[in-house]
């Protein structure tokens, strides 16, 4: 028996976490689970968005499955999933954009994976204004191991899932110094894995390459801004942020979750799209050597989204969370 944290969050969070848990059971594979609270919900039973006791519960388990959290909006709170990167050290942000029969998108066959390096570039906490407000600046963090390490993750993804290519994503020409120094590191990572092609890319450059031809690529691994631009633009090629999992790891600790929200206006109404967990699950079994449980799971997403009889209403139908993953149990 292997057990997980598994963190039900705000909104729609616990919804869609039982659908993942039941597809989970479904297959059988020898996982417990132990719960933890995150988010609002924490906060309004412990006085706390992370508690220890959450944190102190990841770090036992090492993996966790995350249901989206809500951070209040108002002066004082701080994003929970910013902290759980930084508490964690989870340098390596993985986001699947998988092209899916039945969900509507402009491309077919879209199928790009982007690594974003999560902990460093303008993403490092530091901003200042000047006294008269009139002048705000962030400095952008970035280290030549913190680059390397993150090229490094994408390489052994890459070959570990047989993937052909890796596209650095910089502003080389413009930010030399920051940009410039991803660049090198990428470089110099590039040549311990010659079975697989390495090119680099301007970000601009790459933006509109990704929408003119998404199938040009294959790996793309960028620094922290870049790739949450890039990611949610890969998002939109294949219909959208209900379908695409995110995966936050680091040295000795992971934690999943769906890419999208907590999504107030239909928390409760039992409608949820539960495919973007069940992705992050999917990824999660990957994580743990499952890769076959794994590719069950994305087989009966496929097949149910190509049958088309039960979706949410978001996919265009009228089945609840609870309908629509009993289907998806059928066609595991
Ligand atoms: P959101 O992703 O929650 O919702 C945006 C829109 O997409 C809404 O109309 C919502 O109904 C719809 N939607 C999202 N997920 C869906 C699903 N699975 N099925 C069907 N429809 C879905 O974004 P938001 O409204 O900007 O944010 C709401 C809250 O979520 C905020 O408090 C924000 O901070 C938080 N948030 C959390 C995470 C996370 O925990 N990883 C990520 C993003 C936002």
């Amino acid at each position: 028996m292997r057990k997980i944290a598994v963190i039900p969050g705000d909104g729609i969070g616990p919804e869609i976490v039982e659908a993942a848990l039941a597809v989970l059971d479904a297959l059988d594979c020898g996982l417990e689970y132990e719960f933890t609270q995150a988010g609002q919900t924490a906060l309004d039973e412990d006085g706390e968005l992370l508690p220890a006791k959450t944190l102190d519960l990841i770090r036992t388990l090492r993996v966790g499955l995350k249901g989206p959290v809500t951070t209040p909006v108002g002066k004082g709170f701080s994003s929970v999933n910013v902290a759980l990167r930084r508490h964690f050290d989870l340098y390596a942000n993985l986001r699947p954009a998988l092209s899916f029969p039945g969900v509507a998108s402009r491309y077919e066959n879209v199928d790009v994976i982007t690594v974003r390096e999560n902990t460093e570039g303008l993403y490092s906490g530091q901003e200042t204004v000047s006294e008269d407000g009139d002048e705000a600046r962030a400095v952008a963090v970035v280290s030549r191991a913190g680059s390397e390490r993150v090229v490094r993750f994408a390489f052994e993804m890459a070959r570990r899932r047989g993937r052909k290519k890796v596209t650095a994503v910089h502003k080389a020409n413009i930010l030399k110094k920051t940009s410039g120094l991803f660049l090198e590191a990428a470089r110099a990572v590039a040549k311990d894995y010659g079975d697989i092609e390495f090119d680099d890319l301007i970000v601009d450059n790459a933006c509109m390459q990704l929408v003119l031809n998404p199938s040009r690529f294959d790996v793309i691994v960028t620094t922290n801004l870049f790739g949450d631009i890039i990611s949610d633009l890969c998002a939109g090629l294949v219909g959208g942020l209900g379908m695409v999992p995110g995966a936050n790891i680091g040295e000795d600790v992971a934690v999943f979750e769906a890419v999208h929200g907590s999504a107030p206006d239909i928390a409760g109404k039992g409608v949820a799209n539960p495919c973007a967990l069940l992705l992050a699950a999917a990824l999660m079994l990957d994580y743990l050597e499952m890769r076959g449980e794994a590719e069950r799971v994305r087989g009966a997403i496929r097949r149910t989204l190509k049958a088309g009889e039960c979706l949410t209403p978001d996919l265009g139908g009228h089945c609840g969370t609870r309908a629509f993953t009993q289907v998806l149990i059928d066609a595991l």
